[in-house]
């Protein structure tokens, strides 16, 4: 995924002492590689690392004694500035009723859409809602809408059969303004694929209707076909502005990334999913953050600075370099898992540590089991803490004994000691709690 490479080409900076410019447009071209590998269209992924470039290589990052951590901000910051900067709102607060037209192709989620953000408008901004299906083309379609409407308890226009989409949309208008509607959502046809005949009906019926909202329904999975379509539709469609759905699904994050640049227009909801509640207000920084995959790198930086103890950490980086991790090791991992808030956290923020975070689930550790596996670790004589393997059936009962615990519980730690050690050897390789604790400054 992009977060996967992004957060490869990231692990490379980390723990670096100083960066030279080469080192970082070598860095760039690698989220450059990324992007594009994950869809984002060529244009957009040129002007992004062009201009992360630029403020990598301007700022102060090349003296920085934290460059990775400078390089993944300005990555960060950069991302939130191409998704579009601030959440962008609806302009639904005019004379009523202000026409939302749902626009886009055959099964990108208009319909769906449609009573989604009818819903959130009712709920959310206490609106009136009436909804309008104008797909006379699948006989089914207006009754999709109706049955949607039902179930949310939102209006349907009644359907006339034989009526077309602009015949429909005026007197969708028509109705809304003599009932009292806030809002009308007009949900239009689709087609398998941008052509004339959909282009020249959608412009007859924003003609009909002057909608507030043009907004253009793509799917996210389909990555570069999401770019294509958004393209041509804002060619020749006045958007104002695009909703993106199945972001559920593990979309590579391209299609987002690209529809700010390619239609000019902010991408102003996100479908999360099939049920009628998965729609939210789009916002680009939590979008980055996904994209990066490391949460918010902001707060990291703080939380990390605050609770690791850097000389500890480099001590144990030392012994891990030798392959070392005994019980004194873990006992200090405990530790520090508990200033952090647990390696839950830890894992959400750093890549790479997922594995470490699947071991510890597999072995139930949560933040009440972790004193209790310290306990443990001090029931046992400081020859065992060294050696774990010293510890025998024998011994398994003295060290429960004095913990007042089971054997049982003895050897899910020294099942979890071994786990750790595993995972420790992989962090290891990518370079290390040091450099972790260098790059958190
Ligand atoms: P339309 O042809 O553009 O009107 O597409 P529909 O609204 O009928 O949606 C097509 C299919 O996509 C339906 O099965 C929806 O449940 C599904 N769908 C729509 N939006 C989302 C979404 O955000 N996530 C997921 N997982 N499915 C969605
Ligand atoms: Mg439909």
């Amino acid at each position: 995924t992009l977060s996967e490479r992004l957060g490869g080409v990231f692990e490379k900076l980390r723990g670096r002492g100083a960066l030279n410019e080469l080192e970082v447009r070598a860095a760039m071209r690698e989220v450059r590689v990324a992007l594009l590998e994950a869809d984002v269209a060529l244009p957009v992924a040129k002007a992004f690392t062009d201009i992360a470039t630029e403020r990598a290589i301007g700022a102060e990052v090349l003296r920085s004694v934290t460059p990775g951590q400078q390089v993944v901000k300005i990555v960060n910051d950069t991302l939130v500035e191409i998704l579009g900067g601030d959440a962008a709102d609806l302009n639904i607060d005019i004379t009523p009723p202000a026409v939302i037209m749902m626009v886009g192709l055959q099964g990108s989620g208009k319909t769906t859409s449609t009573a989604k953000l009818a819903r959130h408008l009712a709920d959310k901004r206490r609106k009136k809602v009436l909804m309008a299906s104008l797909d006379v083309n699948r006989p089914a379609a207006q009754d999709q809408l109706r049955i949607l409407g039902e179930q949310l308890s939102i209006a349907t226009l009644p359907v006339i059969p034989g009526q077309l989409p602009t015949d429909i949309a005026k007197r969708a208008l028509q109705a809304a303004k003599l009932q009292g509607f806030d809002v009308l959502m007009l949900d239009t046809a689709g087609r398998l694929h941008v052509d004339t005949a959909l282009m020249a009906e959608m412009k007859a019926v924003g003609a009909a209707s002057s909608p507030a909202e043009t907004l253009l329904v793509v799917d996210a999975l389909t990555g570069q076909d999401a770019v294509n379509v958004a393209e041509n539709f804002s060619r020749e469609v006045p958007l104002t502005g695009v909703i993106l759905t199945r972001m559920d699904g593990d979309a590579r994050g391209g299609a987002a990334l690209s529809m700010r640049h390619v239609t000019g227009k902010p991408i102003k909801f996100i479908g999360t999913g099939e049920k009628l509640d998965a729609i939210e207000p789009f916002h680009p920084e939590r979008t980055a953050g996904r994209i990066l995959g490391m949460g918010d790198v902001v707060s990291l930086v703080e939380r990390a600075a605050e609770s690791f103890d850097a000389d500890q950490a480099e001590k144990m980086a030392a012994r891990m370099a030798k392959g070392a991790f005994d019980m004194n090791d873990l006992r200090q991992q405990f530790q520090q898992m508990k200033k952090m808030g647990g390696l839950g956290a830890l894992a959400g923020m750093l890549p790479g540590m997922g594995k470490a975070q699947a071991q510890m689930d597999k072995a139930g550790v949560n933040e009440k089991t972790l004193a209790r596996m310290e306990a443990l670790i001090l029931s046992m004589t400081p020859k065992e803490r060294a050696k774990p393997d010293l510890i025998n059936a024998k011994r398994r009962i003295r060290i429960a004994k004095g913990a007042g615990q089971t054997v049982q519980d003895v050897n899910k730690l020294l099942k979890m000691h071994q786990e750790m050690e595993g995972a420790m050897k992989r962090l290891k390789k990518m370079g290390g709690l040091g450099a972790i604790a260098k790059m958190m400054g």
